[in-house]
């Protein structure tokens, strides 16, 4: 097999399928969505694609609920696992490392045994503390009550399987002025349950071109702003990194990896509306090949995307 010229890595939501109801979530799990969907099989023959073709060395695997794709889950979903496993190495030019984004519903001890050796990091959401809070978030979901106390037990089994987690949270009109005196609770909580933490990022909540959702939701640069000061007074002296990821940088590295095996990317002045996809993925035979078939700005993709060893 002839080695690509150069490594990168990607963000695949790889379902649409949710089992919770985020009111600033764009993915809609609708039936005709889930059976465009690609099935176990595709999902694997993507990865080996993405890796042998592409070039690709790091995936953030997000959905939906990654956990619970397909009819079995999370059984599907720990047979991907162990097809991903075939890419890893000990040498770093050769290994896929794997990042995933989960809401940790479905994160029982299986789940984190299977994924030992195979998933490096895991990111879990925390918007807010409250239950009040997380019902109208849609957070607390059906029989998913405690949203708060659940991603604690799940941080603690992820430390104690040695995967590195991260926090992330979606900064929007609903929690701006509330989410910064919940910050050390959060914080000293999981700690005191045995989690470790490296890394907290704060999402601006990006508009996606729904008048209801963007009028429920957005907030402004300057709110935004003064919002990432209060968080780095409070958590600048503690363990995690922080990154706070504005409007811009969001879509200025959008090349969003789509369950249906193509990718959305967006061109300078495009909305989430205007953003073009690509051919499924497994249909370029390089990432020459998808440059040349798309006006995908390739400094910007490099600059976000590409891997540096
Ligand atoms: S958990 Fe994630 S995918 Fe599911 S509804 Fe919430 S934001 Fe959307």
């Amino acid at each position: 097999m002839s080695k690509p010229q150069a490594f990168y890595k990607g963000y695949w939501m790889v379902t649409n399928r949710c089992n919770l109801n985020c009111s600033y979530c764009v993915l809609e799990d609708a039936p005709f969505q889930l059976k465009a969907e690609l099935n176990l099989e595709a999902k694997k023959e993507l990865v080996s694609h993405l890796y042998e073709k592409l070039g690709f060395r790091r995936l953030t695997l997000s959905g939906g609920e990654v956990i619970i794709f397909g009819s079995h889950p999370p059984f599907d979903f720990i047979e991907f696992l162990q097809h991903i496993k075939k890419f890893k190495s000990s040498n770093p030019e050769d290994n896929l490392e794997i990042e995933l984004y989960t809401n940790g519903t479905y994160l029982k001890e299986n789940v984190a045994e299977a994924m030992k050796g195979v998933v490096d990091t895991i990111a879990v959401t925390i918007d807010g503390v409250q239950n009040d809070f997380l019902s109208q978030l849609g957070r607390n979901h059906k029989r998913h009550n405690n949203y708060f106390q659940n991603i604690s037990e799940v941080c603690k089994i992820l430390t104690k399987n040695n995967i590195e987690l991260k926090l992330h949270s979606v900064v929007c009109s609903k929690n701006y002025k509330t989410l910064p005196d919940e910050l050390s609770y959060i914080l000293n909580s999981l700690e005191e349950a045995g989690a470790e933490i490296s890394y907290w990022k704060f999402f601006q909540y990006m508009s996606y071109d729904d008048a209801d959702k963007d009028n429920a939701h957005k907030i402004s640069a300057d709110d935004y702003r003064i919002f990432k000061e209060r968080t780095q007074e409070i958590l600048g002296d503690r363990k995690p990194k922080l990154h706070f990821k504005d409007n811009k940088e969001m879509n200025d590295s959008l090349f969003n990896i789509l369950s249906y095996g193509n990718a959305q990317y967006m061109r300078d002045g495009d909305t989430w509306t205007t953003s073009k996809r690509t051919e499924d993925l497994r249909t370029y035979s390089s990432m020459q090949d998808l440059f040349a078939r798309h006006d995908i700005n390739q400094d910007r993709f490099r600059q976000f995307h590409e891997i540096h060893r």
